[in-house]
């Protein structure tokens, strides 16, 4: 590409160290990310393969390739438990004298003119991870997403759905948790479809026309419930080679024990729910498939379904490759940056558009240190297997360097899949302002002419446990930014063989603009924290959030059920408990404030060294006060008391987590607990910074 291109991706040049950010920015290339992606998404390679393998040792050349002597590269195994799909799986439609009616392809359709389809699609079935094993012949019921709200639903209107064949739809919640609802009720089976409505062709045109999903499209994925991330085995410790501290099977509590669970394309959950009797199911539980009047079914239907579950489940090898760039003047301060790279079939957009992106910075870095340029904080990036399954590659390191980790690193940045131009970060607070820094400095992919933060909204959101930023954060306490790039909509590949280069060039980005920009990003916002004397953090932007969840609260239906039916005596020991929680918040918001005063009116003083050591410190381990050892209660993995992944959302975060359990739960002493542990975290949470 010509010399101007080259230069293009830097915006508005009103910026510090714009000679090494030019450096950086000049070496981005849309020509290396689309070799590298196409190199990377070539075969198919689930955790735990020789194609993943495979894999891992390329990243280990790139690495090699792009930063020379400047890092140490480091595979580094753990063995941990995964789950795989085989031909002996099936879900059949079967009527009277157990003939079988239909039975449901489990892979998808060739497509003309996409090449990545042309392999044998049935050598690569689609599989929920984990379900168990085992045969089932039963009635269906329909669940509509088959949310905590869908089976109260179900209840209110006599259907018992103990011992059947439940079918949900994918969208609301995590599918996880649709099975977990549904085990608590004693089905025998799930099968998770993914609907039209949701992101097929109601949406747009469907693959290979648009991005959404065709009709024979599955969505494959992990079951893992949020209760901890990372290997079912061994939650708190690495599963190092040869351990032998693992948890049996049948005691694992994040896995389904008895339930059996498949997933399904639209095409072939239409015949099903075409045969479905009882009532006609309300408004919105009718999804998008053509000519069907969704029904709930009943136990009194004249066809059963089977449900027949065969993965193979076993302890497999994992391979994270670590690059390492040791800091010049504080080699044992890190900035983290992570993204895996397991996929479920080729896994071009999920996860290696954003793969492309973080090799293209390390190949920058190794850009700027061929100019000299040398990191006054330690670089580390890390390409993490298993993540798929549950976060497994990265949550084992982080169990396995806990304590280094927690006293060393300053934060974690993660990137994952992009599928659209929209410019969206999940963010510590305190990062926020660090971000919108840098986002003039970018050219934006959504528009002509503009830069990114003249695109994007400018707003951060806490984060779930959608990628592997989750462990570092929740069960450390250690500051993240995840930036992708979306659309209006989920894209229609999402976990499916369609999510291959094809699909991405054609449907995506295939000028590059996209993974250009991530890049871009991604190493400036890296830059900073890796260079910057004093560090960016803005601590009372942290403040702010506390207080306008502490606000919301009483407006919550949760918040206004549960006080609803708490008598005089606990409604006043309830009520100065939130009390305190306000105290407590205004007292991290003057705390944080004047610590942020300090920072900007810093002068350099004879004791220069130290200060600055001393307000980095600050910075770097507030958050960690967030956290406390005891965790969340019934999910003490979850050490970040402000917010985790919602116990009955996944992926998706909930603040106060523990307060808003305990509330749906009408436990009023575990609300107190709940709040007390939230004010003692807070609290701890400001002497940092004092
Ligand atoms: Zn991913």
């Amino acid at each position: 590409m010509s010399e101007g291109e080259k230069t293009s991706l830097l915006g508005k040049s009103n910026i510090q160290g714009v000679a090494t950010k030019r450096v950086f920015l000049d070496s981005i290339s849309a020509d290396s990310l689309k070799s590298n992606l196409r190199n990377i998404s070539s075969t198919p390679h689930m955790a735990g393969t020789i194609a993943s393998n495979t894999l891992a040792d390329y990243f280990v050349l790139k690495f090699k390739d792009y930063l020379g002597e400047y890092a140490t590269i480091e595979k580094v195994q753990y063995d941990v438990l995964l789950s795989y799909p085989t031909p002996q799986s099936k879900i059949q439609l079967v009527g009277g004298n157990n003939t079988v009616l239909h039975n449901a392809q489990l892979y998808e359709d060739k497509i003309i003119g996409d090449e990545y389809t042309s392999i044998d699609p049935a050598l690569f079935p689609a599989h929920l991870a984990y379900s168990p094993n085992g045969e089932a012949t039963a009635k269906m019921i329909y669940g509509n997403f088959c949310t905590r709200k869908d089976f109260e639903y179900l209840a209110s209107q006599n259907i018992n759905v103990q011992g059947t064949i439940m079918m949900c739809r994918y969208g609301k919640v995590f599918r996880g948790i649709k099975v977990q609802n549904a085990e608590k009720l004693g089905a025998a089976g799930v099968i998770i479809y993914s609907d039209p409505q949701q992101d097929g062709f109601v949406k747009g045109p469907a693959y290979p026309e648009g991005p959404f999903r065709p009709e024979s499209g599955i969505q494959r994925g992990s079951l893992m419930y949020p209760t901890y991330s990372g290997d079912p085995t061994t939650p708190e410790y690495p599963s190092l080679p040869g351990t032998t501290n693992r948890i049996p099977r049948k005691d694992i509590i994040n896995l389904p024990q008895k339930i059996l669970v498949l997933p399904m394309s639209w095409k072939d959950a239409r015949v099903f729910l075409a045969r479905l009797d009882g009532a006609v199911a309300p408004a919105d539980w009718q999804g998008g498939i053509p000519n069907l009047t969704y029904r709930i079914g009943s136990l009194t239907n004249s066809v059963s379904t089977s449900i027949m579950v065969h993965n193979i489940e076993k302890i497999m090898p994992v391979y994270n490759v670590v690059a390492t760039i040791k800091g010049t003047v504080e080699p044992d301060r890190s900035v983290i940056i992570g993204n895996h790279r397991d996929a479920w079939v080729y896994g071009t957009l999920d996860p290696h558009s954003g793969s492309v992106a973080f090799l293209e910075v390390a190949k920058g870095i190794g850009a700027m240190m061929d100019k000299r340029w040398k990191p006054r904080r330690s670089l580390v990036f890390a390409s993490w297997d298993a993540e798929e399954y549950g976060l497994i590659g990265s949550t084992e390191w982080v169990e396995h360097y806990s304590e280094i980790l927690k006293q060393q690193v300053v934060a974690y940045l993660n990137v994952d899949t992009s599928y659209g131009t929209h410019f969206d970060v999940e963010a510590s607070p305190a990062l926020a302002n660090l971000i919108r820094q840098e986002t003039p400095n970018i050219v934006s992919p959504e528009r002509v002419n503009t830069t990114l933060d003249q695109t994007w909204n400018n707003q951060t959101s806490y984060v779930g446990d959608g990628s592997d930023y989750a462990p570092f954060f929740h069960h450390l306490g250690i500051p993240v930014i995840a930036m992708d790039f979306r659309g209006d909509f989920m894209y229609g590949a999402y976990h499916s063989l369609y999510d291959n280069f094809n699909y991405y060039t054609k449907q995506f980005d295939g000028d590059f603009r996209v993974a250009r920009s991530l890049a871009g990003i991604l190493g400036l916002v890296a830059i900073r924290l890796v260079n910057d004397e004093i560090l960016p953090f803005k601590t009372a932007d942290q403040g702010v959030v506390l207080k306008d969840y502490a606000n919301a609260l009483s407006s919550l239906d949760d918040y206004v059920a549960f006080t609803s039916k708490l008598n005089p005596e606990q409604l006043a020991t309830f009520n100065s408990m939130i009390l305190n929680l306000n105290t407590t918040i205004q007292g991290f918001i003057l705390v944080s404030g004047q610590f942020d005063k300090n920072v900007t009116n810093y002068s350099v003083g004879r004791n220069h060294d130290v200060d600055v050591r001393r307000m980095n410190d600050k910075q770097m381990l507030f958050e960690r006060g967030f956290t406390r050892k005891e965790g969340i209660k019934g999910r003490p993995w979850y050490k970040h008391v402000i917010c985790s992944p919602g116990v009955d959302l996944g992926y998706d975060f909930e603040v106060f987590p523990a307060l808003m359990e305990a509330m749906r739960d009408n436990r009023y002493n575990d609300a107190l607990g709940a709040l007390e542990q939230v004010i003692a975290a807070i609290k701890t949470s400001t002497s940092f910074l004092k």
